[in-house]
């Protein structure tokens, strides 16, 4: 086995190269403390990728992710780049690509709630004190958006469809990843489904009943995704792994995103069975504030953050970089986005905060 461990590193549009550069402050603090060396090569993707290659997912960087042991993204797009067909837009041609080319069927977004920062909430304060700590685990390759779609016709015999197909492999390998999660944390599921309408919930259902046989210790629980929502509003603080198909996914991990009140905090990572993975904030390039040093780079921190427990296996460094950013917070340290507009906030720039964590690290 290697002793180096390789980063790709992308930086992409918008806000990414400013906050990427903050998290590559935190790699190279914690490099003492991890048992393998770490190097990383940096490449292009997204619009920037198109202005110097024509292509938002050059075979340069396919080729340097191939190579590599993890990749951490920053963000792609913009709208320099929104008058192109979908197909080549940095979204589409680089991030749907990326996924598919490295089998990325795993995506994980956690959402945990800063005491200090729940103003930034839209949830009551009585529904807060509760606190709340959920991953949502996405099924991403498979179902509705990759299944045969179309418009056909004309006139009035136009038509559309798109066509939801899950396999039983699919869903047992999303599964086993979901049950071993769980395991590390509270042991409970939620899977989600529509099982009461669609025949791919009712499978999705019955192989996770059966594949909890396997994990006793977990307790699995299924809800509609209709009641997941209003459930998501009403008690977070219930849910602890919740567990979903790509479209049920998709929705219920924005809403995971928008109960916390800063997208800027926000990581999320996608991974195979090899937990080879994609790290990368759950927002995008924010072009509204790119350029200015003011962006929240405590996203894209936590990615680094989560490629090192997951794809490197280190979970102890992990949770030192998450400690610092905790400490951080509490001494009322915050990005523009996280201001509330009090007196004991001290309001500073991405590089600052890149830095005040960085040194709190220990
Ligand atoms: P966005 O997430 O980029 O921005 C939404 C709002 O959140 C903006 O006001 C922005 O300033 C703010 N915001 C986001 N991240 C922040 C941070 N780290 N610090 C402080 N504020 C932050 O979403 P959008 O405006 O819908 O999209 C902008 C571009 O990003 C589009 O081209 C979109 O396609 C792309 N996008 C890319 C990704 C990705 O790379 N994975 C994801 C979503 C959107």
């Amino acid at each position: 086995m290697s002793n180096i461990f390789k980063i790709a590193i992308l930086p992409g549009d918008g806000i990414g190269p400013e906050v990427m550069k903050q998290a590559i402050k935190i790699l190279e603090r914690i490099q003492k403390y991890i048992k393998k060396k770490i190097t990383i090569n940096t490449y292009c993707i997204g619009g920037i990728a198109i202005k110097k290659y024509s292509d938002p997912l050059p075979r340069v960087t396919l080729e340097g992710c191939e190579k590599s042991d993890a990749i951490l993204l920053g963000s792609v797009g913009g709208p320099e780049w929104d008058h192109l067909p979908l197909h080549k837009r940095p979204e589409k041609g680089s991030l749907l690509k990326l996924r598919k080319h490295f089998n990325l069927f795993v995506n994980l977004r956690p959402s945990f709630f800063y005491k200090n920062l729940s103003i930034l909430s839209p949830l009551k304060e009585k529904i807060l004190n509760k606190g709340f700590d959920i991953i949502c685990i996405r099924e991403l390759i498979g179902g509705i958006y990759y299944g045969p779609n179309g418009i056909k016709g004309k006139g009035i015999n136009e038509h559309a469809f798109d066509t939801e197909i899950y396999s039983r492999f699919e869903i047992e390998r999303i599964a086993h990843i979901a049950f071993n999660i769980a395991l590390k944390r509270n042991k409970k599921i939620c899977s989600i489904d529509k099982a009461n309408v669609l025949q791919t919930s009712i499978l999705w259902r019955k192989i996770l009943i059966e594949i909890s046989q396997k994990y006793k210790s977990v307790k699995l629980k299924h809800m509609y995704i209709d009641n997941a929502v209003m459930q998501l509003i009403k008690n977070p603080s219930q849910f602890d792994v919740i567990l979903c198909p790509n479209l049920f996914g998709d929705i219920i991990s924005d809403q995971c995103a928008v109960i916390t009140g800063s997208i800027g905090n926000l990581p999320s990572a996608s991974f195979n069975q090899n937990y080879f993975g994609l790290y990368e904030p759950a927002g995008g390039s924010a072009p509204d504030i790119a350029g200015k040093n003011i962006a929240n780079p405590i996203a894209q921190i936590l990615s680094l953050a989560m490629l090192i427990e997951y794809s490197l296996k280190e979970r102890k460094i992990s949770v030192k970089i998450k400690n610092a950013i905790h400490k951080i917070l509490n001494l009322g340290y915050r990005t523009k986005d996280l201001s509330i507009n009090n007196s004991k906030e001290k309001i500073i720039t991405t590089d600052d905060m890149g830095t005040l964590i960085m040194e709190s690290i220990k």
